[in-house]
């Protein structure tokens, strides 16, 4: 292994086989980015196994059904190419949903057989045979080879708004939100941020209410919620955009608009921990011209108190984090903001622009950072025999690794499919902030009473 003078040292993967990854397949998260438009119903270019896979995680995670269609491959498919299931797919979707938006993926297979979904997909609508006139239809490249579920995600919301976005006029009270792979609840506290600056969030995508809706009385067909074709079709006339740190070399939403129609915009770290909300709050005074309201005033002396309150419990503790860079990169920057040691930062996908966003934020003197590229599970019980952790911090799919190793497991991000409640696990904002402090600290608690004899103590 090579040391460099950096805050980070890269490991890549450490065998030819990958064993119970850190990742999940690209065209999920452009399932999940599709979820979160009004009327619109994702369909895979692939086969059925593909999207019943993407269900089962979606289904387990938020506890909630999730429909999505398939072109159906079969072996014929994989050789003469699936041009006429796309079209069969696309008429019968149109004819049984009546979707305002259908958003298509490619998957492995599309894509290793070479097919060109956007011009399938202008062809089919150059011929369409339905009644009426067809819906609008997005396409993303999604091959899960190049890439995992985030960016799948970071694709479908690029496709988005290059094919959907406009700069209608009439929303310059508005402010366009381009969030990660967050929890409907998180969704739910960044758009009440807005509003709370007397301005009206457009979020792309918006799929809080299909990840965490109500009971319904009779089977829905098309869920509600989701942002609005005709906000989106207005978004670059908002009164500001805001975006948070693209790990991607391809350009973020906000700088697309932006160049497109000079929209003012800003790209900020997600709003985890005191000092990135604090510019997320900037951010929003600066857009709306207003001042930060009292309430949110006493959300952020709050997060600082429990900060004080509970650094004697997290001081010097050491956590391995794990899952998308969109996910670490918060995380490590609240480790470092409340005096814990991210000592490990492992990743299913390329950890290129992890690294570098981690050499940028770490701060002076800090512990260099392990951070494992393309990994899996096993890389990371690797990297805890080495290094040492006190906890793991990511989602349910290292609770093997925890249980083997008597580690408290701080759930978060996706999928956490042993525990309920995953749709209202917060980390954004001050509020947000302080549920997750509160979590890391009683993990810390939890680990120091379960290895001394004393165990439980007023404290
Ligand atoms: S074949 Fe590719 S797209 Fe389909 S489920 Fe597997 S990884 Fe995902």
């Amino acid at each position: 292994m090579i040391v460099e003078r950096s805050a980070s040292i890269e490991t890549p993967h450490s065998s030819n086989a990958t064993r119970n990854a850190c990742r999940l397949c690209a065209p999920l998260g452009a399932v999940w980015a599709y979820r979160g438009i009004a009327n619109c119903v994702p369909l895979l270019h692939g086969g059925q196994g593909c999207a019943t896979y993407i269900r089962r995680y979606l289904i387990g995670h938020f506890r909630e059904p999730v429909d999505v269609a398939a072109s159906n491959f079969s072996e014929q498919t994989a050789i003469h190419g699936g041009a006429e299931r796309l079209a069969t797919s696309l008429h019968n979707l149109a004819a049984q949903y009546n979707p305002s938006v259908i958003g298509v993926a490619s998957t492995c297979l599309a894509e290793t057989i070479g097919e060109d979904l956007p011009f399938l997909v202008r062809r089919t609508l150059g011929r369409w045979k339905g009644d009426g006139p067809p819906p609008a239809t997005i396409t993303a490249s999604t091959p899960s080879y190049a890439g995992d579920h985030a960016s799948g995600y970071r694709a479908a919301v690029r496709a988005i708004v290059e094919q959907l976005g406009g700069d209608r006029p009439g929303s310059d009270h508005r402010i366009g939100l381009f969030p990660p792979m967050v929890s409907p609840a998180d969704l739910r506290s960044l758009a009440a941020s807005v509003r709370a600056y007397h301005c009206e969030p457009i979020t792309v995508p918006d799929p809080s209410e299909a990840f965490d809706g109500g009971a319904w009385a009779d089977l829905e067909t098309l869920t509600a919620g989701g942002t609005e074709v005709r906000d989106i079709a207005a978004i670059g006339s908002a009164c500001g955009l805001v975006g948070f740190t693209n790990p991607a070399p391809e350009p973020a939403p906000q700088d697309l608009l932006h160049e497109r129609y000079n929209t003012p915009s800003v790209t900020l770290p997600l709003p985890v921990g005191l000092t990135a909300c604090d510019q997320w709050h900037s951010a929003l005074e600066t857009f709306s011209g207003t001042s930060m309201p009292r309430a949110i005033e006493a959300e952020r002396a709050r997060l600082l108190d429990a900060y004080r309150d509970g650094h004697k419990y997290v001081a010097g503790r050491r956590a391995a984090l794990y899952g998308e860079t969109e996910l670490i990169l918060p995380l490590a920057r609240l480790l470092w903001e409340i005096g814990m040691v991210p000592a490990i930062c492992a990743t299913g996908g390329d950890a290129k622009g992890l690294r570098r966003e981690l050499d940028s934020l770490a701060p002076a003197g800090a512990e260099q950072i392990q951070v494992l590229s393309e990994s899996d599970f096993m890389d990371l019980d690797a990297g805890i025999d080495a290094y040492g952790v006190d906890m793991l911090i990511g989602h349910s799919r290292a609770y093997h690794l925890a249980q083997a190793r008597h580690l408290p497991q701080v759930r978060i991000g996706f999928p956490v499919h042993d525990r309920m409640g995953a749709a209202r696990i917060r980390m954004c904002d001050y509020a947000g902030t302080l549920e997750l402090f509160e979590r890391i600290a009683n993990a810390c608690i939890e680990r120091a009473q379960d290895g001394n004899s004393v165990g439980y103590l007023t404290m």
